[in-house]
């Protein structure tokens, strides 16, 4: 074993609290910002002692707060963490998303200012990109951002902000030039949303809650020095964050937990036969199954490496792609296997847990949709990765 893995593997046993070993109930997620709140209060330490080592940023700079690991130390770090079963220590579209960003595009200043509370889990960030007209076609985007000397006036609306209610500041993508070609008029700006004339609506879904919100900008004013880029140039920021975006939205599972094993669910819904699931031929669907998403999981590792030694790249498309059919099908395969018990919003003869996988079938759903949807990163694949013509 190398020095650094037998370091790292003491350091967690020394630090990961009993309670942060077990699967994540969806309540306890830690999601940090101004109002993060902690109702186990192992999360809180747990977080606390990432942040002390760097490690809710592992190759990010320790100069920003960040681990400084590089990329096979990141690996080793990520494979003791699932070794002892740890939960993640912070869930954070800054993390995944924006600072990667910053860390390329930011000026020194910018860096200073934004990353360490990232790191820290102390400003919780959202996704400004999608608007009512303006969804795979991002490019359209209507949000104005006119120059008024010594700030930006914002004007406009965004659609399917994931938990602007509960963000503290958005990343949006604004038109500074309406008169350029559509890609060339489009710059990348901070915006806190606490900032007068922001207002954020929850959409309410058929469920009867929703993560998703609709935010508004009436006459704006954003700090000049909150542009991250050149001005006009924030169209290859949006992309590269995109990129971001759909490598960690696989390695993270989409969020989806796989503490229950969908042959133990099987087992339990047809019965067992010498410990295996009786049915042959449901056997064999599990394993193939399990074995596409095992081979999805390697993929999407193969590709956090090349994006911790920063070569991110149209690879995220593939496992994006891939990993969404992966849990897409995984929530199929589970509320099929339930039977009318998966059906269920409430009741039930199996574990409560069992509706946990309706919610999570349901929610599944969404996966080729958010992140660029399946037809868009089948474009990207077959330009960027297989070079096919338009
Ligand atoms: C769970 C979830 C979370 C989200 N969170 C955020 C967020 O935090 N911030 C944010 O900004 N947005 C967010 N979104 C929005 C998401 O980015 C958009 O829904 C997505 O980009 C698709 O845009 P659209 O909904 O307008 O669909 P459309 O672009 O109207 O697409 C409709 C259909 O047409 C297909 N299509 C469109 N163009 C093409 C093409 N050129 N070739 C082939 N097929 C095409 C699409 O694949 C799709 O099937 C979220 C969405 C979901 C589901």
């Amino acid at each position: 074993m190398s020095d650094f893995r037998a370091e790292v593997r003491e350091w967690i046993a020394a630090n990961l609290p009993d309670s942060i070993r077990t699967p994540m109930p969806e309540e306890e997620i830690p999601w940090g910002g101004r109002n993060a709140s902690f109702p186990n209060p192992q999360s809180r330490q747990w977080l606390e002692a990432m942040i002390a080592k760097g490690w809710t940023a592992p190759t990010w700079p320790a100069a920003y707060g960040g681990g400084g690991l590089d990329a096979a130390q990141a690996m080793i770090l990520q494979e003791e963490l699932e070794r002892a079963n740890a939960r993640p220590a912070l869930f954070s579209f800054g993390l995944w998303m924006l600072g990667p960003v910053l860390l390329e595009y930011g000026t020194e200043e910018q860096k200073q200012r934004f990353l360490p509370p990232i790191v820290r889990g102390e400003i919780r960030w959202c996704q400004g990109y999608s608007e009512p007209g303006a969804g795979s076609d991002l490019a359209s985007l209507r949000t104005r951002a006119e120059d008024k000397g010594g700030h930006w006036l914002v004007n406009g609306q965004k659609v399917w902000t994931t938990y602007a209610d509960k963000a503290d500041w958005i990343f949006a993508l604004v038109r500074t030039d309406p008169a350029a070609p559509k890609h060339q008029g489009i710059s990348f700006l901070l915006i806190d949303l606490r900032t007068p004339g922001v207002s954020v609506r929850p959409i309410e879904l058929i469920s009867g809650s929703s993560p998703f919100c609709e935010t508004f900008f009436d006459d704006v004013k954003v700090p000049k020095e909150n542009m991250v880029g050149p001005l006009n140039g924030g169209w290859t920021i949006a992309k590269k964050l995109l990129q971001y975006e759909r490598q960690n939205v696989s390695a993270v599972g989409f969020g989806g937990d796989r503490s229950v094993r969908i042959e133990d669910l099987a087992k339990q819904a047809v019965g067992e036969v010498d410990g295996r699931i009786a049915d042959g031929a449901l056997r064999n669907r599990i394993a193939r199954h399990n074995l596409y998403d095992r081979a999805v999981d390697l993929t999407t590792r193969r590709s956090q490496i090349d994006t911790d030694s920063g070569s991110v790249g149209a690879l995220t498309s593939v496992v994006k792609y891939a990993s969404a059919k992966a849990n897409q099908a995984r929530g199929e395969l589970a509320v099929e296997l339930l039977g009318l018990d998966g059906l269920g919003w409430s009741g039930g003869n199996f574990d409560p847990r069992d509706l946990a996988e309706t919610r999570k079938w349901l929610r599944s759903k969404g996966n080729s949709i958010e992140g660029g949807t399946s037809e868009i990163n089948l474009n990207v694949i077959s330009k960027r990765v297989l070079g096919l013509p338009d």
